[in-house]
């Protein structure tokens, strides 16, 4: 583990999806919002895992956000949000989307090893699942998800704030 600028950290990694996934898809756009903590303490992490957290986070988010783009009139506008805050103890990182969201059934399922909607080929299902042990057993955090079907989802890590 490292003490780790996790502002940079998830400016980094959002980067580095949006950009891979453009490379793919020229035609694909989305509205990326920072909103980081500007004194934000430094955590000691696992920064490839942390990264890889995130990365799995932002893939979905806008794996999520096209697929409502192809379901929406022309004037939606497909936005991901990653925040950092800290609070009580921790300091929380929120990437949150305005895509598909998840029906209560889909939203039980997630954190499963090998459980995905997307078709053969484009999911593993295993992201989720590697993340939330990335989190909680790796880091001692919690990873967590609000979602309103049609709507929304947000991911939250809370990690444990050393002091
Ligand atoms: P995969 O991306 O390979 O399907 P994940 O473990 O990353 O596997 O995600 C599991 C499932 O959780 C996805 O197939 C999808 O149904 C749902 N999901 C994850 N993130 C989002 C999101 N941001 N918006 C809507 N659904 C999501
Ligand atoms: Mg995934």
């Amino acid at each position: 583990k490292r003490f780790t600028d996790l502002n940079a950290l998830a400016d980094e990694y959002l980067k580095l999806a949006y950009h891979g996934l453009k490379a793919k898809d020229k035609e694909f756009n989305a509205e990326l919002i920072t909103d980081f903590l500007p004194d934000l303490s430094k955590l000691e992490v696992i920064p490839q895992e942390i990264g890889r957290v995130l990365l799995n986070l932002y893939n979905n988010a806008f794996y999520a956000v096209k697929e409502k783009q192809t379901k929406t009139p022309s004037d939606y506008q497909p936005t991901v949000t990653v925040s950092t805050t800290q609070r009580n103890g921790y300091t929380e990182i929120r990437v949150s989307d305005n895509g598909v969201g998840m029906p209560e059934s889909v939203k039980a399922k997630i954190f499963q090893p090998f459980f995905t909607t997307k078709p053969t080929g484009e999911g593993t299902g295993l992201g989720l699942s590697l993340s939330y042990d990335i989190v909680t057993k790796g880091h001692g955090g919690s990873l967590t998800v609000e979602s309103l079907e049609g709507e929304s989802t947000a991911f939250v890590i809370q990690l444990p704030t050393l002091s």
